[in-house]
């Protein structure tokens, strides 16, 4: 049946899609499929006992302001909190220059919402969090990618595109991307800063994983590069005001992702007009949770010895996977090691089509996420799409290792391992009987 509604939306709306991944996560949800498909922190590893805690001291020491309307710009004893936190990563942030979110998911959208004009092409790696595709298309944005490899994206392909196009920003998921687990190295971070700051181009810093590292040296952020390049230049400027750099990150995978907690770090400038943009979309994060937030990690050293449990745990399960890979995974097959996060990457044989073996997959009992949709539709591939060339990354897929135990992993992996064998069977009798013809 048609309705009138399709016809009384507007424009913009129309390049707006659904999560795939959220469309996925309903069928394998099914309890007894090992699903490496969402990206979901470990249960186990939530605060539960502090969070229970907590409700009851607040509402005695606080009385009732902790239920009531708050500042848009966030609690600032949580504010202060993540100034704090950001003086580890190098950065000399103030209070002014954070706004707390609705989840870092928010802060994409606000910047969207702040930035993007119809038609703003945004520079981004390929593969992306499907997530910020999704907030940016309601704001009709177009992409150019550059590729990733071992050491993230591939900055060197990023100066002929600034020389090429107008870039609006450069979106950069600097530590154990979301999709691909990889992270951008040292040196493609100076480049990469350098780069912007020569072009005039923002850097959209996206960094939910950077505490989540269990392996390897800490990396500074690119926001942390940036402000010593801008200070070098001008040493009066303060509160990033000259910077180049808008950074976000999130309490979801190092406290609790039901609390919908994140933040932006942005010059003074960028934070008083994200204000005006988060007032019109929900007035503030709710008061509530942020205090709770506060309460749970204010104890000395509470968040160290928290994340230390979620590093280990996450390292524990990674390497079951990466071992069972080695072991499950036919030849042929390739993965990345990602040394924190959440995810890992795998290459299937150029042909082998991810999206079309997940039905077998589930029906085997364990699923993922194929990787061609964390490929944005690019501004060169436009009109060129052809039925007969393979999209981009069809032969990918992405591997939540934090949701299940080792032996799920084990278990799961096994499961794939035979679906992806059975797979690449088939096509070498395809290619065969091809080749008779
Ligand atoms: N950015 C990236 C790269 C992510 O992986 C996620 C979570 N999947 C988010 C942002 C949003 O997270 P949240 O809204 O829970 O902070």
């Amino acid at each position: 049946m048609t309705t009138p509604w399709r016809r009384r939306y507007a424009k913009r709306t129309q390049q707006m899609m659904s999560s795939i991944i959220r469309e996925i996560l309903k069928i394998t949800q099914q309890p007894d499929v090992i699903s490496f498909a969402g990206g979901l922190p470990a249960p186990e590893s939530f605060p539960v006992a502090e969070i229970a805690r907590a409700p009851q001291h607040i509402l005695e020491t606080t009385g009732t302001r902790s239920l009531q309307y708050s500042p848009t710009e966030g609690y600032l004893p949580l504010r202060k909190l993540i100034v704090e936190k950001m003086a580890r990563f190098g950065v000399t942030a103030s209070e002014d220059n954070i706004l707390i979110t609705t989840g870092s998911q928010q802060a994409l959208d606000l910047i969207g919402k702040v930035l993007i004009d119809p038609g703003d092409v945004i520079l981004c790696e390929a593969p992306t969090y499907l997530g910020a595709l999704q907030a940016w298309m309601a704001y009709e944005a177009q992409y150019v990618t550059v590729p990733t490899d071992a050491d993230g994206m591939q900055v060197d392909f990023v100066e002929a595109i600034l020389k090429k196009r107008k870039i609006k920003f450069i979106y950069a998921l600097p530590n154990f991307q979301n999709p691909g687990g990889t992270t951008i190295s040292g040196a493609r971070r100076e480049k990469l800063v350098a780069l912007a700051d020569r072009y005039n181009v923002p850097i959209i810093e996206d960094d939910p994983y950077a505490e989540l590292r269990f392996e390897g040296e800490h990396i500074p952020p690119l926001l942390a590069l940036d402000e010593k390049r801008q200070q070098l230049k001008d040493p009066d400027c303060e509160h990033f005001d000259c910077g180049n750099v808008i950074y976000t990150s999130t309490f979801s995978k190092t406290l609790a992702p039901g609390l919908r907690l994140g933040w932006i770090v942005a010059p003074r400038e960028v934070t008083f007009k994200l204000v005006q943009a988060k007032q019109g979309a929900d007035l503030h994060s709710s008061t509530f949770d942020q205090y709770v937030a506060y309460e749970v990690m204010s104890p000395e050293g509470f968040m160290a010895n928290h994340v230390g449990k979620i590093q280990k745990m996450y390292k524990e399960r990674r390497d079951a996977m990466l071992a069972a890979m080695e072991k499950f995974f036919p030849a042929g097959v390739q993965w990345t090691r990602p040394q924190g996060g959440l995810f890992l990457w795998v290459t299937l044989p150029v042909g082998i089509n991810a999206t079309a073996i997940l039905p077998e997959a589930v029906m085997d009992k364990v699923a993922f996420v194929p990787g061609a949709p964390f490929f944005p539709p690019t501004i060169e591939a436009r009109g060129k799409t052809s039925k007969k060339k393979l999209p981009a990354g069809h032969n990918t897929m992405r591997l939540n290792f934090s949701n299940a135990s080792v032996e799920e992993i084990n278990l799961g992996i096994e499961r794939l391992g035979g679906v992806i064998a059975k797979a690449i069977a088939a096509q070498k009798i395809r290619i065969r009987r091809k080749r008779k013809k």
